[in-house]
């Protein structure tokens, strides 16, 4: 029997970055996955073939509406070929894939395929697809096993008209009229994917509001302009029924003043969320103790009840994020080897891919109002930037929270083209809790979006921005 120092369970961004730090660490170590195919659910279901997406639909977008803002004439009818764009989505997650199973050789990380359970909390049983057993010993563990799409009780995902993510990605046709329930970061992506594809688009969304978790000013700004782009909204709206009739979708619905509203569509993505997933783990073998939402608890060293069995990601309170998943692979590699390593969880950003996208770090200004956290807030619009003239994408905004008594950063939120690189520079400024005259004295290159960080600073250090 083969034994190592740590074996990883799951291969997404949490599994195998925890995987290849431990290696560097000098720990010897094993990867379990139960797809043929490394990444887990970022790589081949998630981030990856959605952004994929997303980006082969707005090169589309473009083709059809606004190529000819630019003087770009396009002899004849743009046309849209959906399975070679799905083609080239599979091509870009099978590299990526691919990348990571070079990176297991590289680091000298055994990998395994096959479902992973724990017969004891040292010994874990790998079933292969072909019905063949093996067992490995592992001093540590790391349960890295993500997360499945989550649906409501009532309603029954047949995969063909009533779909997750995972089917989303891979439609044979461009849906006549989608229905998205859950206005969410998933339920948009898609949507806006299928929208731009020619779909006619419907979210219906149980709160007053889309991306609810995120600073009110973001949701307003990107219900308007995805209005403008004609996707319908249906807020405060509470599904009751999703009936698949053959040819049609029908999805009833309780709007805030009680009455029942119906939706017709040809396809309904049901986009309400993900679970925990720890089906076939058999934590109990090994004394692992799951909480009542169907997590793997663990301790603030990321340490489950038992010792030396740790877990990340998905499968773990937290954000529901790529980039969590591996900070936390991170964290819990140094973790066992010794080292003391630290995740402040109030800066992990996070971001819609819409266009404009969306992106976010710290607190919200709601957020601040319920700790009764006195702030300024400092915005600036897009529109205003040379930048954003010169490219055409004029929504949006960069706004800075910051303590109205010591002028430190305490969020940043924003709506426009490129926010989801951009936020990368508050995320630097608040790890150094830079105050927004920090920011405002650096300099930006110009003509770039970043100079509404810098602006938006401007305005939030006594109305000083300078070009409204
Ligand atoms: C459509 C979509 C778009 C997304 N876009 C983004 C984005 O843009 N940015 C972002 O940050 N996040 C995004 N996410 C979320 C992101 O994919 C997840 O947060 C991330 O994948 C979680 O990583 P993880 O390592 O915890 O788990 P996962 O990626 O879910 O990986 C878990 C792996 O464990 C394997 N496994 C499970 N049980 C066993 C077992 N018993 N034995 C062996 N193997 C097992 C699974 O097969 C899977 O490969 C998106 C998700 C979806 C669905």
């Amino acid at each position: 029997m083969s034994t190592y120092d740590v074996a990883v369970i799951g291969s997404g961004p949490g599994g195998y970055v925890a995987a290849i730090r431990c290696a560097q660490l000098g720990l010897k170590t094993a990867i379990i996955e139960k797809y043929a195919t490394m990444g887990g659910t970022c790589l081949n279901v998630g981030c990856i073939p959605s952004k994929a997406l997303l980006d082969s639909s707005h090169h589309y977008e473009d083709a059809l509406k606004h190529f000819e803002d630019h003087g770009i004439e396009i002899p004849g009818e743009v046309k849209l070929n959906l399975e070679k764009m799905m083609s080239r989505k599979a091509s870009v997650v099978e590299q990526t894939t691919k990348g990571i199973e070079f990176l297991m050789d590289k680091n000298k990380i055994d990998t395994f395929q096959g479902m992973g359970s724990f017969k004891d909390k040292t010994h874990i049983n790998i079933a292969s697809a072909e019905g063949e057993d093996q067992t490995i010993e592992a001093k540590h563990t790391i349960i890295a096993t993500g997360s499945k799409p989550a649906s409501l009780p009532f309603i029954d995902i047949d995969k063909e008209r009533v779909i997750t993510s995972t089917e989303a990605l891979k439609l044979k046709e461009v849906p006549k009229h989608m229905l998205v329930i859950g206005g969410g970061v998933i339920g948009l992506e898609l949507g806006q994917v299928y929208k731009r594809l020619g779909a006619d688009v419907t979210v219906i969304e149980y709160m007053d509001r889309i991306i609810p978790t995120m600073d009110a000013a973001q949701s307003k700004e990107l219900t308007k302009v995805m209005k403008k782009q004609k996707v319908k909204f249906a807020v405060s709206h509470k599904v009751t029924s999703v009936e698949n009739t053959g040819d049609e979708v029908v999805v009833k619905a309780t709007d805030k003043k009680g009455k029942e509203v119906e939706f017709k569509g040809d396809y309904c993505l049901v986009s309400v969320g993900r679970k925990p997933f720890t089906n076939g783990l058999a934590a109990d073998n090994a004394g692992v103790k799951l909480n009542d939402r169907g997590q793997v608890e663990v301790n603030e060293h990321l340490q489950t009840n038992v010792e030396n069995i740790y877990a990340i990601g998905d499968v773990i309170k937290g954000a529901m994020l790529a980039h969590k998943a591996e900070e936390e692979g991170v964290f819990v590699a140094e973790t066992i080897a010794g080292q003391k390593p630290h995740i402040d969880y109030n800066l992990i950003p996070g971001v819609v891919y819409t266009w404009p996208e969306v992106a976010s770090v710290g607190k919200t200004e709601e957020q601040l109002k319920e700790d009764k956290i006195e702030y300024t807030s400092g915005q600036f619009p897009m529109r205003a930037l040379g930048r954003s003239r010169a490219s055409g994408d004029t929504d949006g905004f960069v706004k800075i929270l910051t303590n109205k008594e010591t002028d430190e950063v305490l969020g940043v939120h924003m709506v426009g083209a490129r926010v989801a690189d951009l936020i990368a520079e508050a995320v630097t400024a608040m790890e150094f809790r830079a105050s927004a005259e920090d920011i405002s004295r650096m300099s930006h290159a110009h003509p770039t979006y970043a100079e509404a960080v810098k602006e938006a600073a401007l305005a939030a250090t006594g109305n000083r921005a300078l070009h409204v």
